[in-house]
C-alpha cells in the first residue's frame, strides 16, 4: 500500500491489526498490490532476521519476495472472469487476500519409482532420529550430515523423498545457480513438476514462480539464498546444501546467513533442518547438533608429499603418467610472478602501486591494481619470472601425462574431467558435480592457505580441498603437496573428517578474539564510535580509523545481540552510527 509521508508517497506493508493506535496516524492512500507477501510465520521470520542481524524490518520484508511484476499478479476474485480459471488455488488463509492464482503446471504427481532406491541414510551413523523425524508428519530437529562424496546428491534426494512421503513440503538451498548444482538438478529430475527451481531467470519468471509457490502449486523449492524465504506452506524440511559455502551469506544489506535463517524457520515451523557438507562450518559443528556420517570410512587414500619445484613432487609426476582421468587443483592463476626487471635488474614491482606483478594469459599485470606491468624503477615491461601457477602446471603436466591436459581458464565453465583427460582448475572450479569417479586428484600449493588473509581462509581452503578430493571416490586416490604433514587441516584431509581441524580452529578463533558461535558485526560511524560501542562490553573490538570514519569490528555473545541492536538503533537515531554489517566474512 502507499502512504503519504513527508510530502511523498511511501510504500509499506500491512503487518496486521493492532490495539495501540498512536496519536498521529496517516491514512492509506492506495492499495498497491492484492498479493499477500507474507503470512504470520514469515513475518515472525522477518522480525527474527531484523533482530538477529540488526537490520530495519522494512528492509528485511523487501527481501522476502522478488521484485514485483504487477502484470503477473492475479486478479481479485470479485473481478469478472477471475474465478473461471481452470486450476485455481486460494492464496493465504482467507481473510483480506482472497485471490485466485492459477498453477502453471498441472498437479500430476510424479509416479513413485517402481522399486524405490535403497536408502543411503540407513547405513549412516545416528541416522535413525533424522529418518524418524522426516517420516513423521510432525517430526522436527536440526542435523548435520557429512555425506560420503558419492552420496552427497543421494542424501538430499532421499531426505526430500521421505519428507514428501509424510505429506509435507521441502526447501533446498544451494550455494550457486550456474552451473546448476547436481543436487538441484537431481531433485528436479526425481520429483518433476512438484519442484520449483528458483535459480536466476528473468524478473518476470522469478516473480511468476514465486506467486506459484505461494499459491501452493509446488511441493519442493530449490534455489539460492532467497529460497530460504520461499512462501511454501506445510514445511517439513529445509536442506542447506554445501552449508559451509561462503555464498550462503548474503553480502548486501540486509545481511543474513542462510544457515541460521533456515534453522530459525525450521524451529518455528516444526520442520527438520539438515545442514549438509563434506566439511561443515565451524559454526555448524559448534551447535551441538547430531552429526550423521557414513558408518565406515568412505574416503580416498590421501598421500601427503613435500612440494617439489613448481609443484612437481616426484610422487605426483609418477602418478600423472598413469592417470587416465584426473583433477589438478592449482589455487594460483597465471604462469608466474615477475621476479626482476630484465632492463635494469631491479626487483620487480608495479610502477603504479608497488604491488606484485603476475604473468597471466600472456600479459603481465599488477595483482593489486591490475595496471599493465611496468617496472617501478625504469618503466620497462620485460621481466624475469618465478614460474608457478595454473598455466605453468598445465604446461609441465602436459609434458608428463599420457592423456591431454586442459586448464579451465577464467571464462571456461567449470566441469569435471572427461574420460581420458586431466583438468587443471582452481577454487572456483570446485562445484557440486555429483560423484566424480576420477582416478587421481592432486592438491598443489596447500601451504598457501595459511598465507591467505582472513580468519576463515583455512576453513574455506579445507572445504574446497575436501570437495575436490571427494571426486576420487570410489576407486581413485589423492596426493596433497604440503610442507607440514601434521597440520590440522592436512590431517583432516587425510582422515576424510574435519574433527581435528575444527578443534584446532576453535582454539585459534578464540585466541583471535572471535570465538566460533559469537555474533560478529562491523560498525561504521564518526570518530568516537569506539567509545560508544565499548559501553556495550563486546567480547572483542578491533578499531580502525581513516579520514572522518571509524570502523569497529566486534564480537558479542549471541545472547547479547538484542540489547546490542537496541543500542545501535539508538546511536543511529543520533547519527552516531552510519552503518552496520552483520556476520562479515572474517
Ligand atoms: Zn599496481
Ligand atoms: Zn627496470
Amino acid at each position: 500500500m502507499q502512504v503519504p509521508f513527508h510530502g511523498r508517497l511511501v510504500r509499506g506493508w500491512v503487518l496486521g491489526p493492532t490495539g495501540e493506535i498512536p496519536p498521529r496516524t496517516l491514512s492509506v492512500k492506495k492499495a498497491v498490490s492484492p498479493v499477500r507477501f507474507f503470512d504470520p510465520d514469515m513475518l515472525w521470520l522477518a522480525r527474527w532476521v531484523s533482530e538477529r542481524y540488526v537490520a530495519p524490518l522494512a528492509a528485511v520484508l523487501t527481501r522476502l519476495s522478488p521484485p514485483r511484476v504487477a502484470s503477473e499478479e492475479p486478479r481479485a476474485v470479485d473481478e469478472p472472469g477471475a474465478a473461471e480459471s481452470a486450476a485455481t488455488q486460494r492464496v493465504g488463509g482467507g481473510g483480506a487476500s482472497a485471490l485466485t492464482q492459477p498453477c502453471h503446471t498441472s498437479r500430476t504427481r510424479t509416479a513413485a519409482p517402481n522399486s524405490p532406491p535403497a536408502s543411503v541414510l540407513a547405513d549412516y551413523r545416528s541416522s535413525s532420529d533424522l529418518l524418524g523425524a522426516l517420516r513423521s508428519a510432525d517430526g522436527s530437529g536440526a542435523f548435520v550430515v557429512r555425506p560420503a562424496p558419492e552420496d552427497e546428491v543421494a542424501v538430499a534426494v532421499e531426505a526430500v523423498s521421505e519428507c514428501l512421503a509424510s505429506g509435507r513440503r521441502a526447501v533446498v538451498i544451494v550455494p550457486e545457480a550456474t552451473p546448476v548444482p547436481t543436487t538441484a538438478a537431481a531433485i528436479a529430475q526425481a520429483f518433476g513438476e512438484r519442484v520449483a527451481l528458483f535459480l536466476g531467470g528473468s524478473k518476470r519468471a522469478r516473480y511468476r514462480m514465486w506467486l506459484a509457490i505461494g499459491a501452493g502449486c509446488v511441493d519442493v523449492v530449490v534455489g539460492t539464498r532467497s529460497a530460504v524465504f520461499a512462501p511454501i506452506g506445510n514445511l517439513g524440511l529445509t536442506i542447506v546444501s554445501r552449508e559451509s559455502h561462503p555464498a550462503h551469506r548474503e553480502d548486501r544489506a540486509p545481511y543474513y546467513h542462510v544457515r541460521d535463517v533456515a534453522l530459525a524457520r525450521a524451529r518455528r515451523s516444526g520442520a527438520v533442518c539438515l545442514l549438509e557438507a563434506m566439511c561443515p562450518s565451524s559454526e555448524a559443528t559448534a551447535m551441538d547438533m547430531p552429526q550423521i556420517t557414513p558408518a565406515a570410512r568412505r574416503w580416498p587414500p590421501v598421500e601427503v608429499v613435500r612440494p617439489g619445484p613448481e609443484g612437481r613432487a616426484p610422487r605426483l609426476v609418477r602418478a600423472l603418467r598413469d592417470a587416465r582421468r584426473a583433477f589438478l587443483f592449482s589455487p594460483l592463476p597465471g604462469y608466474g610472478i615477475a621476479a626482476f626487471c630484465r632492463a635494469c635488474g631491479a626487483p620487480a614491482a608495479c610502477a603504479a602501486c608497488g604491488g606484485a606483478l603476475r604473468s597471466e594469459e600472456g600479459a603481465v599485470r599488477c595483482v593489486v591494481c591490475e595496471a599493465p606491468g611496468r617496472c617501478a624503477t625504469c618503466g620497462a615491461s620485460d621481466f624475469g619470472l618465478r614460474r608457478g601457477g595454473a598455466e605453468r602446471v598445465e604446461e609441465w603436466a602436459s609434458g608428463i601425462a599420457s592423456v591431454p591436459v586442459h586448464r579451465l581458464a577464467a571464462d571456461d565453465a567449470p566441469r569435471l574431467p572427461r574420460e581420458g583427460e586431466i583438468v587443471v582448475g582452481g577454487p572456483d572450479d570446485v562445484r557440486d558435480f555429483g560423484p566424480g569417479g576420477l582416478d587421481l586428484v592432486a592438491v598443489l600449493d596447500a601451504d598457501l592457505a595459511d598465507r591467505r588473509p582472513g580468519l576463515s581462509a583455512r576453513e574455506r581452503a579445507l572445504t574446497v580441498w575436501m570437495e575436490a578430493i571427494g571426486w576420487a571416490r570410489p576407486n581413485g586416490r589423492a596426493i596433497v603437496q604440503a610442507s607440514r604433514a601434521n597440520d590440522a587441516a592436512v590431517q583432516s584431509l587425510v582422515q576424510g573428517k574435519p574433527e581435528r581441524f575444527h578443534a584446532d580452529e576453535r582454539a585459534r578463533r578464540a585466541d583471535a578474539g572471535f570465538p566460533v558461535g559469537a555474533a560478529v558485526f562491523r560498525v561504521g560511524g564518526p570518530h568516537g564510535l569506539e567509545r560508544d560501542l565499548a559501553r556495550l562490553e563486546p567480547t572483542t573490538m578491533l578499531v580502525s580509523s581513516a579520514e572522518d570514519q571509524t570502523v569497529c569490528l566486534l564480537a558479542l555473545e549471541p545472547g547479547r545481540v538484542p540489547e546490542f541492536g537496541r543500542a545501535i538503533r539508538d546511536l543511529a537515531a543520533r547519527d552516531r552510527v552510519a552503518r552496520v554489517e552483520a556476520e562479515p566474512h572474517l
